[in-house]
């Protein structure tokens, strides 16, 4: 059984979640359609708690999705799994949805406060209110404090944010 799904996005998508073997556990699922975790193991060269790892992760983010059958003999439980190829484009969403937030908070903390300076890399930007209490010395280097325009990096969080808009459809 193959299933219809676009295939660079389920190897982004599981690549974000676990890395290089995700991509192999998810590439698996895809050809055999459906897999236990053995069957999962003996397609790849990923130990048996990495491939339980990455499906579980997988899981929680319904990327897949499984049946749990006892075994008769054994009384054991065994895992089949399955993709949710569905979910997949969710997912990019709420992750770009999560970054845009970030990026979003950061903007408006950015946009709403004047920042002040010492020039100096190995220390921070100071708001304008710390910087009146510190009387416009740097608390790090005692260099005096000078405002900081931060024109370019308001503009480049909005480009981010544009970008990330204009993505999504
Ligand atoms: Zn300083």
């Amino acid at each position: 059984m193959t299933i219809p799904i676009d295939e660079d996005l389920l190897k982004k998508v599981a690549y974000i979640i676990g890395g290089e073997e995700a991509v192999k556990v998810v590439m698996t699922l895809k050809d055999l359609g459906e897999a236990t975790d053995d069957q999962i193991l003996a397609n790849n060269n990923i130990k048996l708690n990495e491939v339980r790892k990455i499906l579980f992760k997988l899981y929680n983010y319904s990327i897949v999705q499984c049946d749990r059958h006892r075994d008769e003999q054994t009384g054991w439980f065994i895992f089949r799994w399955r993709l949710q190829p569905d979910q997949l484009i969710g997912f990019v969403k709420n992750q770009k949805k999560r970054i845009r937030k970030i990026i979003e908070t950061r903007l408006n903390y950015e946009k709403n406060h004047d920042f002040y300076y010492c020039n100096n890399p190995n220390c921070d930007r100071i708001t304008f209110e710390e910087a009146m209490e510190l009387i416009f010395r740097c608390p790090n280097c005692g260099q005096p404090l000078k405002h900081f325009d931060n024109k370019k990096i308001v503009s480049a969080l909005e480009e981010r944010i544009e970008i990330l808009d204009k993505d999504s459809k």
